[in-house]
């Protein structure tokens, strides 16, 4: 349960999916950089140094965690910009060299990896979007199917952010590596919860955003593989090795640095904490809630993540009452709701517009407490019930 100021006395955030609150640790961690080390990294003086230096050890940091080696970590404005940079900057590097000029990726990523492929589609590639089946999950022989001579990038998620549901990365990526195509994946929701050792995963590049593991929000990572051709999408001075021009958000670096430490640490806390109480929220709105279905494989999804379907009633109704009892859910993902288009990944899932219209997403996190879950068994059922007309 959260103290903050609200027109409702008591608040319950179950949308960790969306965004986390910065670690109080990961924000005393951070404040020297905004207060007491001003300098430049690329500053010759001290003061340079000491913001150089502190980078530098954050990026060790970083490679510790993913398995890999100081070159091949990229630190961007955010998940968005991993996502623009590993897609645009590997396939324009591709399309470069004559390589060929096809994309594959999924119907359920999120808009940053979807639109990415679009605007590649209008400047001449040709983009593969594969299904899921009923579960949310890809069929590794339709990527098989779908690979081609000139196919030059596959980019598919490791966990869905309205759903949860996680893709089978290491064997998806071992099927590119045997064709010789290159792999990303955006790893933006698996941060805390699942491994992150880029070998073992079979990725070629892999995204990820500090905000989503309560770290500082507008600071991202890429992890590119060495040897890997990538055209910069951002022009400018030569930081990051010249991938990524612009001064460094030192503070920023250190947060997700720090962020990334903390949860590796406590993953296995992270992830039995989370499911239990997951797990409470939803057998209990399953069994107290008729008319009422998970969405997404009941197994292979992240602990925090329940995606409820209501049928016959509007998620946008369910949401605001739920907001007026300091209840903050989701429908579908933070960036499109708002907009009432229902969710491109229910649809992929084979759900129609009005089931999809009618599912909740509740992501619990590392201070959700088992009363705020009896809370929310209390308050949705009349809730629904209201609703449906009863
Ligand atoms: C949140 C999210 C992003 C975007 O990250 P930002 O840091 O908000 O730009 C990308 N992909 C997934 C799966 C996400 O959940």
């Amino acid at each position: 349960m959260m103290n903050i100021a609200t027109t409702s006395q008591r608040v319950v955030y179950l949308d960790h999916a969306a965004t986390t609150a910065l670690d109080p640790a990961v924000f005393a961690a951070m404040q020297p950089y905004f207060l007491e080390v001003p300098g430049n990294p690329s500053s010759i003086h001290q003061i340079g140094r000491s913001a150089l230096q502190a980078i530098d050890d954050a990026r060790e940091e970083v490679c510790t965690i993913l398995g890999c080696s100081r070159r091949e970590i990229i630190f961007t404005g955010g998940g968005s910009e991993a996502d623009n940079l590993a897609i645009k900057g590997v396939a324009l590097a591709q399309q470069q060299r004559g390589k060929g000029s096809h994309i594959i990726t999924s119907a359920i990523e999120h808009h940053a990896v979807l639109d990415t492929a679009e605007y590649l589609q209008h400047v001449g590639f040709e983009v593969t979007l594969l299904p899921v089946d009923q579960h949310g999950l890809v069929q590794p022989d339709d990527l098989r199917a779908a690979i081609r001579p000139d196919t030059v990038l596959v980019s598919l998620m490791y966990a869905n952010n309205e759903t949860g549901v996680i893709q089978p990365i290491a064997e998806l990526g071992a099927i590119c590596r045997v064709h010789g195509v290159l792999f990303h994946t955006d790893a933006v929701q698996a941060a805390g919860s699942l491994s992150l050792t880029v070998d073992d995963l079979n990725v070629d590049l892999l995204s990820l955003a500090a905000h989503k593991f309560y770290g500082p929000k507008g600071m991202g990572l890429l992890y590119i593989r060495r040897g890997t051709p990538l055209l910069p999408q951002i022009n400018g001075g030569g930081q990051e090795r010249r991938r990524r021009a612009g001064t460094e958000n030192t503070p920023g670096i250190i947060g997700l640095a720090t962020a990334l430490r903390l949860a590796a640490a406590r993953r296995a806390w992270y992830v039995q904490h989370c499911a239990t109480l997951r797990d409470q929220l939803l057998e209990g709105v399953l069994t107290r809630v008729p008319q009422t279905w998970l969405n997404g494989d009941r197994e292979r999804r992240l602990p925090n993540n329940a995606n409820i379907g209501f049928a016959g009633i509007d998620a946008e109704s369910i949401l605001l009452l739920l907001d007026q009892h300091g209840i903050c859910a989701s429908s579908g993902s933070a960036c499109t709701s708002g907009s009432l288009d229902p969710s491109h990944v229910l649809l992929a899932m084979g759900r129609s517009p009005e089931d999809a219209g009618g599912s909740l997403r509740f992501t619990v996190g590392k201070d959700t407490t088992a009363d705020d879950i009896a809370y929310v068994l209390e308050t949705l059922p009349p809730i629904i019930a209201m609703l449906r007309g009863a």
